[in-house]
């Protein structure tokens, strides 16, 4: 049972689901520590452009988005981006992106 989108927002992501490929890769790079983390898209849907530091613990820096301009789109990933099944739990910044067709990250749990 998948969450239920606003037509409008769903319209927009079956559109987008046409035009891209599936598990695309991304790079996110921290401003600070220059670390870096891949990211591929388990679902379609919208991905901000900043995230807070994933690469480093404790690191207070920003990381930008590459744009999904990746060469080897077969590179392993380290998160992957998701819609949740259900609101439930999600703070309300958090709800809000979701409804309006955003993804939530986590890290891949490997086995
Ligand atoms: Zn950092």
């Amino acid at each position: 049972m998948s969450l239920q989108l606003p037509k409008d927002v769903q319209s927009f992501i079956d559109d987008h689901a046409r035009r891209t490929p599936p598990e695309r890769r991304n790079i996110y790079v921290c401003d600070i520590c220059k670390g870096h983390v891949i990211t591929r898209d388990r679902d379609y849907g919208v991905t901000p452009f900043m995230i807070g530091c994933k690469a480093t613990a404790g690191c207070e820096g920003h990381m930008r988005s590459s744009m999904y301009r990746v060469f080897d789109q077969s590179v392993a990933a380290e998160f992957e981006w998701y819609r949740p099944d259900t609101l439930d739990g999600l703070s309300d910044g958090e709800a809000t992106h979701v409804k309006m067709g955003g993804l939530l990250l986590r890290r891949i749990s490997h086995g």
